[in-house]
């Protein structure tokens, strides 16, 4: 497969409101074959479902509420997701999880809102798309939380993707050893991102390629816009650590996405 597939794109966000069809076109024109698109919250569906309608089989929507976005009102939230899934496919539940980070106000709504959604994921059949991000300080771990959270969800057959992952080597070994695949974007280019630990000893069979755009840049674009076609760079990085040859990676991780949705 001579061809790659972005698995985790905000390509509806506003940063690419005045060149976000140029932005797609240098994506395709760069191999990329496929876009997966995160949902966010209920503001972010119509924009999402504008793009799929734009480029359908090439722009494809995920449905969910992403952690950030668990607030007083989440149950509303999650009614309009579990609604859209009742009413159309969509390729993953994303993006769920748990987000420690910028507080710790909702943890208690986000693990209800993740158990929710992981429930969604087992009525539809579907793989779930990961966000786990631990406090400023680590002292909160989403990572394993969402492990033990999955493991108590108890559904062998559940898969999917730690997207954006940037845990520790322990922390790789347990979404694997859960059948998850490790998203893997800009961080493994930053000097202090500390992928090294582990993506050289990582078959390349736990492993998909993303973005995050417009977040989490690469190297040489870090703090600036991300866009999708950097996920080349990000290509280009697995295979320096990993001493293999890009076209394998490129190749692998394609056939790793694919197989998770069963195109
Ligand atoms: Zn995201």
């Amino acid at each position: 497969m001579n061809y790659l597939i972005e698995t985790h794109a905000h390509i509806y966000d506003e940063q690419f409101d005045a060149d976000r069809d140029l932005m797609i076109q240098r994506a395709f024109d760069t191999g990329i074959k496929q876009i997966w698109m995160p949902n966010c919250d209920h503001e972010t569906i119509p924009k999402m479902l504008a793009l799929e309608a734009q480029y359908p089989k090439q722009c494809l929507p995920m449905m969910g509420i992403h952690p950030c976005y668990i607030k007083e009102d989440f149950r509303e939230e999650l009614k309009i997701a579990e609604d859209w899934l009742a009413r159309r496919d969509f390729i993953m539940i994303g993006e769920i999880g748990l987000d420690y980070y910028w507080d710790l106000t909702f943890t208690a709504e986000q693990e209800e809102a993740f158990l929710f959604q992981l429930g969604l994921a087992k009525k539809y059949q579907l793989p779930v798309c990961i966000h786990s991000r631990n406090s400023k300080d680590n002292a909160h771990n989403a990572i394993i939380r969402c492990c033990e959270l999955i493991e108590a969800f108890g559904w062998k057959e559940l898969r999917g993707i730690f997207h954006c992952f940037s845990g520790t080597q322990e922390e790789a070994q347990r979404v694997t050893d859960l059948n998850f695949l490790l998203g893997i974007g800009g961080v493994a280019t930053f000097k202090n991102g500390g992928l090294d630990k582990f993506l050289p000893e990582t078959d390349l069979r736990h492993l998909v390629l993303e973005t995050d755009a417009p977040y989490l840049a690469p190297v040489p674009h870090r703090g600036k816009r991300n866009e999708v076609f950097y996920i080349d760079l990000v290509a280009h990085r697995i295979a320096e650590l990993k001493n293999i040859p890009v076209s394998e990676v490129k190749s692998r991780t394609t056939e790793n996405a694919l197989k998770l949705i069963n195109l």
